[in-house]
């Protein structure tokens, strides 16, 4: 049987359809062994050799590091500090709101984080390597407040790759209103401990059973402030954090769990409480005596607004009767007014009847300008006697740290005296309204209390929740506001 022309030709062709078919597998065989050498390459550079060397690599490692850690942030622009050195290499992020209260407190937060890690570290020799990496996230939420959440990463080089050796979280909560940090008492309702205890040993035990820390987990989520105090508020729910190794086990870091808002309906409150009150958290009652005096007066009343802060004002009522206006405007932002007779006559030298005109003309007045007479009443120059305390019929609150206000018309004197007041909780400062010395005193020493974790409260509510006292017509003299002191 002889060839065909055209069959040779088909043959030709077949024989060239296979190389080509032979060609084409030996490229794509190469393709993938291509394919696998880089992703072997792309692997060790991920987990083997990652590590640092000098500032440009350490500024690499970072913003690598940082990247894969990527979380929500919805609040602030970013602000980035990157401090390469030999042991201590630090890249800190973090957001800058446009409220300087918030962002004095993140700067605070920051640096106390910083400077424990160079503390802790302090001892480490040249050739070590140590790293802190703070990445953050921040979140909106349906309730007037933000929230952000520094997560700290510290590193070691081991066996020449860094390695996470401890992690932890740290949430604040931000009013939108006056950047402070709100607490739980003012986010939660007062059973929201027992509710997370609950909710979050189902969880753990449920999601984490292998995983548990045997002889802790159990006090960790115990019904108690101080286990569920580290959470955030999101778009969606609120964000626990749990500190590494106190639930989990250490090697799973520090622990989120979010609770969405809909199963937290009776347990998170449906406004934010800016005024509720933690009897456990300090407290200090600031007093104004001798006003109302427009300037001033609404000077210190603008910087109290502001901070979300209230104050007891002890009027004069010549001067209630002059200025009722500011005393409205005391009334609408949650101050307490008291009565400080009419004409601030040494009381103690008045007749039964003469004390009574002092202290009935007064709370006409407050009640003419507020439609509510005086809450508590204190006699000038703190002299009372049984016949004052008989017609004031409200607590006559006296105080227990004088700034000498009147004295020395000096801000930095007044700002002196209540600083250098070892333990201010519990204690009722005695300051005038009248001099815009005391004001600028105000603006200062407001910030700096509630800095210092200060609840700034009313004389009424500091009695109710620092002495458990239901307040009652009787004198609560120089004596009295002194806590464990
Ligand atoms: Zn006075």
């Amino acid at each position: 049987m002889t060839q065909s022309a055209s069959e040779k030709r088909k043959r030709a062709r077949e024989i060239r359809q296979k190389k080509r078919r032979n060609l084409n597998r030996i490229l794509t065989l190469i393709f993938v062994i291509a394919l696998i050498i880089a992703a072997i390459a792309v692997a060790v550079n991920i987990w083997g050799n990652h590590t640092y060397k000098d500032e440009k690599e350490f500024e690499e490692y970072a913003a690598e590091y940082l990247s894969d850690n990527e979380q929500e942030q919805a609040v602030g622009q970013l602000n980035e500090t990157i401090e390469y050195g030999q042991p201590l290499s630090v890249a800190l992020t973090y957001p800058v709101t446009s409220q300087q209260t918030a962002d004095d407190r993140i700067d605070a937060a920051v640096a106390d984080i910083q400077n424990k890690f160079k503390r802790k570290n302090a001892g480490a020799s040249k050739e070590e390597k140590k790293a802190l990496i703070l990445g953050y996230e921040s979140h909106k939420t349906e309730r007037e407040a933000v929230s952000v959440t520094l997560h700290k990463t510290e590193q070691e080089e081991k066996d020449k790759e860094m390695q996470t050796v401890n992690t932890a979280a740290y949430a604040y909560n931000f009013s939108t209103k006056t950047g402070r940090v709100l607490s739980a008492v003012q986010i939660f309702e007062n059973d929201y401990k027992d509710f997370c205890s609950r909710y979050m040993t189902d969880y753990f035990e449920d999601k984490y059973k292998d995983e548990l820390v045997q002889d802790k987990y159990k006090k960790a989520l115990a019904n108690s402030e101080e286990n569920f105090n580290n959470f955030a508020l999101s778009e969606d729910g609120v964000i626990f954090y749990f500190g590494e190794g106190t639930v989990v086990s250490a090697e799973e870091g520090s622990v989120a769990v979010e609770i969405p808002y809909k199963e937290l309906g009776g347990v998170i409150r449906d406004e934010i409480s800016e005024r509720a009150l933690d009897p456990n958290k300090p407290m200090v009652a600031l007093t104004y005596d001798d006003g109302p005096f427009p300037q001033s007066s609404n000077r210190i009343l603008d910087c109290l607004e502001q901070n979300g802060a209230v104050a007891t004002f002890f009027e004069l009522g010549q001067n209630a009767a002059a200025y009722p206006k500011v005393l409205q405007r005391e009334k609408e932002l949650g101050m307490e007014i008291g009565s400080h007779s009419w004409s601030h006559p040494n009381l103690n030298t008045l007749s039964d009847s003469a004390i009574k005109e002092q202290v009935d003309k007064t709370n006409n007045a407050i009640k003419s300008a507020t439609g509510q007479t005086a809450s508590v009443f204190r006699p000038p120059y703190g002299n009372s006697n049984a016949s004052v305390v008989k017609h004031a019929n409200i607590p006559v609150v006296l105080w227990s740290v004088d700034t000498l206000d009147w004295k020395s018309r000096n801000a930095a004197s007044v700002e002196a005296v209540v600083k250098g007041v070892k333990k201010l909780d519990g204690k009722v400062i005695l300051m005038h309204s009248i001099y815009d010395s005391t004001a600028e005193a105000t603006e200062n020493l407001v910030p700096w209390l509630l800095n210092q974790g200060y609840q700034l409260v009313t004389v009424s509510e500091l009695l109710e929740y620092k002495y458990n006292e239901t307040p009652k017509g009787k004198l609560y003299g120089y004596n009295y506001f002194y806590l464990n002191d």
